[in-house]
């Protein structure tokens, strides 16, 4: 059975003019599915194809078409409410959302109004190492996406391109737990990733596969935790929704200007009028699209076309067992078997790419050392390398394996491990072969290390007084020696030898 623990976001303050104001935010989250078919049609999903060439009969709304739903699209949908703790609904169905627009040849959008796929959930979202907060999932629910209309293409015309036309999304509805503009971008951030682990959504913001309509209201302290106690939104100010977002960035702005924009009307002794507003990002400001006045009655009806749709509770158990290991329980995995910090877990977990990496490169060797390798030098590195992701890294994770195993054995130094992925990253091969090949190993064989020191201190007379009146200098000898060694030495075979030979 489902457990939510509710604890409440921590809200953002905005002091105005008059008294504080609080924030309080709820997301409608569109998630494109990923399924190479439509919603209710075979047609391909592919982006960028040439425009109109991905649109059967169904699609393009040919009188007498019917359509047929894509199993694989609903078990997507199941494995999205399964990831997030969710109620799944055996029974749902479709409706019929009305409205004219040149990019929905049918004339109204099959969506889910009445009866959602998917019920309740939550989703931890983190803030900060340490801190997580429950945001509650109201609903998630199937429909299709429009097609796109192009009005820079000709000064005449506008063009219509049905490509995306009823492909398949999932509207995600959170309930008004999110308090702030930062705690909006981390939960679209941990949607995205439970999304991206469990493979039903690409998450790629910049090509629209997720995208936000934010819904904003401002309070004055005390209302929010009066609305959780009573359940009666009364308690909380008029919202104003915020359409089609597709950056974080852009979602933690168009939030602050709409409080603010709300709390200056209020204390001015206006209302906030019920309205969908557009963000503006060169501006900074929101403005208005429609009023609830001019809001559509979209006249939905189940749609006569679909039959409910009845799922069988062994199919979803099914799905269930197969759901992998999601980020929450990957991170404290890494924490507990790994002894990763949070922070550095929080990092490899980020995206199932890089955790993967990190296990297969881990193989039998040190989790902290692995980690360090994978965190500093292969994500610098990369990053450097006009951002490449860890999926094309030129550094297979068997190699850095590898590296990691030499430095742990002490076969070569910590210094010389960095020159040597950088070879291996330039030039690939197998580590231990070029740290035999070019003489890499590290310098354990204390008469060779004796030797050097013997020189050095000879040659130094000075620097040998300095030292034995101020042990702290015999740090230079180290380096001489690390570095007549090319930097091959053991250091802490040089160290102990450098203060026995000084008499320190
Ligand atoms: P509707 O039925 O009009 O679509 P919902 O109750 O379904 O409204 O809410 C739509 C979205 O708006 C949800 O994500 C919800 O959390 C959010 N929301 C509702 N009331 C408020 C409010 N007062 N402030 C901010 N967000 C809100
Ligand atoms: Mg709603």
């Amino acid at each position: 059975m489902l457990d939510l623990t509710y604890e409440p976001p921590k809200p953002k303050v905005i002091a105005g003019a008059r008294h504080d104001w609080e924030l309080v935010i709820g997301m409608e989250v569109h998630a494109q599915v990923s399924s190479r078919a439509k919603l209710f049609s075979g047609a391909s999903t592919e982006f960028g194809a040439e425009p109109n060439s991905n649109v059967s009969f169904v699609d393009a709304a040919m009188p007498g078409m019917l359509p047929v739903i894509n199993e694989f699209c609903v078990e997507q949908a199941v494995r999205t409410g399964l990831g997030l703790n969710a109620r799944i609904n055996l029974v749902s169905a479709f409706d019929r959302k009305n409205y004219f627009y040149p990019d929905l040849p049918q004339g109204y959008q099959i969506s889910q109004l009445y009866h959602p796929l998917v019920g309740e959930g939550e989703i931890l979202v983190d803030m900060e190492p340490g801190v997580a907060r429950t945001v509650r999932i109201e609903r998630i629910h199937m429909e299709q996406d429009a097609g796109k209309s192009i009005h820079d293409m000709d000064p005449e015309m506008s063009f219509v391109d049905l490509n995306r036309t009823g492909i398949a999304l999932m509207e995600i509805v959170s309930r008004p737990d999110i308090r702030g503009p930062e705690e909006a971008a981390a939960y679209v951030a941990k949607l995205r990733q439970i999304l991206r682990y469990l493979g039903t959504c690409e998450g790629n913001m910049q090509s629209g596969n997720l995208r936000a309509d934010v819904n904003v209201s401002v309070c004055r302290p005390g209302a929010y935790e009066r609305f959780i106690e009573t359940g009666d939104p009364g308690h909380l100010g008029t919202r104003c929704e915020i359409k089609n977002m597709n950056s974080m960035r852009f979602i933690q702005q168009a939030i602050d200007h709409e409080a603010r924009r709300q709390i200056a009307i209020v204390e001015a002794g206006g209302t906030v009028e019920q309205e969908t507003r557009l963000y503006d990002p060169d501006k900074g400001e929101t403005r208005s699209m429609r009023t609830k006045e001019e809001a559509h009655d979209y006249r939905y009806f189940p749609d006569p076309d679909l039959l409910p749709l009845e799922l069988e509770q062994d199919w979803v158990d099914s799905i269930r067992d197969s759901l992998p290991e999601l980020p929450d329980a990957k991170k404290a995995r890494f924490v507990n078997d790994f002894g990763l910090s949070e922070y550095d877990a929080g990092v490899l977990t980020a995206e199932v790419e890089a955790a993967a990496y990190f296990e297969a490169a881990r193989g039998d060797n040190d989790g902290k050392l692995t980690a360090n390798w994978v965190i500093n030098e292969l994500f610098g590195r990369l990053k450097k390398d006009d951002d490449t992701p860890i999926t094309r890294s030129p550094v297979s994770p068997e190699q850095l394996g590898k590296i990691v195993a030499l430095i742990q054995s002490e076969a070569i130094s910590g210094k010389i491990a960095k020159d040597l992925f950088e070879i291996v990253y330039t030039e690939g091969g197998d580590p231990e072969r070029i740290v035999e090949e070019r003489g890499m190993k590290q310098v354990t064989d204390t008469a060779a290390i004796e030797e050097a020191v013997d020189r050095i201190i000879a040659e130094n007379p000075e620097q040998v007084e300095k030292a034995r009146e101020k042990p702290k200098l015999a740090g230079w000898f180290v380096g001489q020696v690390m570095k007549a060694t090319g930097g091959k030495a053991n250091p802490k075979a040089v160290n102990q030898i450098v203060q026995d030979k000084l008499g320190l």
